[in-house]
């Protein structure tokens, strides 16, 4: 898979795409992310990005030209299954979303600043636009780098252990059980004991069993209850 995320600030994506779980993807040759610039694509000698918003409006606005002529030069290299905006007022992210996305080839991701970008890239060249949220954030920087996470870490291969991203939270609707390792006595504090009984099924049924009991205390809408 690959990823092109488009921003203003490309330094606040250096050091995760370098550090985090996209790095490991990217060494096993799983994913590959690549940041741009947006100021590289203006035509604005000052290499500006934005402008005072048309009605008089507070704050300033991304202007079409750079961010049409980067998603376009884009384009002209390969086919994209989305390109995505990130903004508050998109589709909720979440984990169906995710392993949708994980299905992809290319991606694009636009990071908006100031107060977003001009409407008119959001209805002629953007197909997919994602919250993290209902929040606002400075900038789609840290949007980005949640959605390239959660979406990296499902693709074959870049988990050591495939089998631990289908038992996370939100894979069937259900939050994870809870996990413990050594010792198996903290200062008195106890791992259940079903779980160094070495019973496997029953072992299953206790993890199933809490998974159920959690999400039904927790997070009751997931069960549609
Ligand atoms: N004026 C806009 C908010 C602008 S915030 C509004 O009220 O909707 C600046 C940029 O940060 C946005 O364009 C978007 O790219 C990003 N951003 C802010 N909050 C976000 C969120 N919850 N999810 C995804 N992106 C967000």
């Amino acid at each position: 898979m690959r990823i092109d995320i488009i921003t203003v600030l490309p330094e606040m994506l250096d050091g995760f795409v370098n550090t985090s779980i996209l790095a490991r993807a990217q060494r096993s040759g799983l994913a590959e992310i690549h940041v741009h610039n947006l100021r590289d694509y203006t035509t604005n000698k000052h290499r500006r990005v934005d402008d005072y918003p048309f009605g008089g409006f507070a704050g300033m606005v991304m202007q079409c030209q750079p961010i049409d002529a980067c998603i376009s030069a884009l384009k002209a290299e390969r086919d994209y299954d989305e390109v995505i905006f990130t903004s508050p007022d998109g589709e909720q992210f979440n984990q169906p979303m995710a392993n949708g996305l994980s299905l992809a080839k290319n991606l694009i991701i636009l990071c908006g600043h100031y107060k977003g970008i001009d409407y008119r890239i959001r209805e002629h060249l953007i197909t997919k636009e994602i919250s993290i949220g209902d929040y606002v954030l400075t900038g789609g920087e840290l949007a980005a780098a949640v959605i390239a996470d959660a979406v990296v870490r499902l693709i074959p291969g870049v988990l050591s252990d495939e089998q631990s991203a289908l038992s996370d939270s939100f894979q069937d609707n259900l939050l994870a059980a809870p996990v413990y390792t050594r010792p198996a006595d903290y200062k008195g504090w106890k791992v259940p004991d079903i779980l160094l009984s070495g019973h496997d099924a029953k072992i299953k049924e206790w993890e199933l069993a809490q998974s159920l009991e959690r999400t039904r205390r927790l997070r009751p809408d997931l069960l549609g209850e």
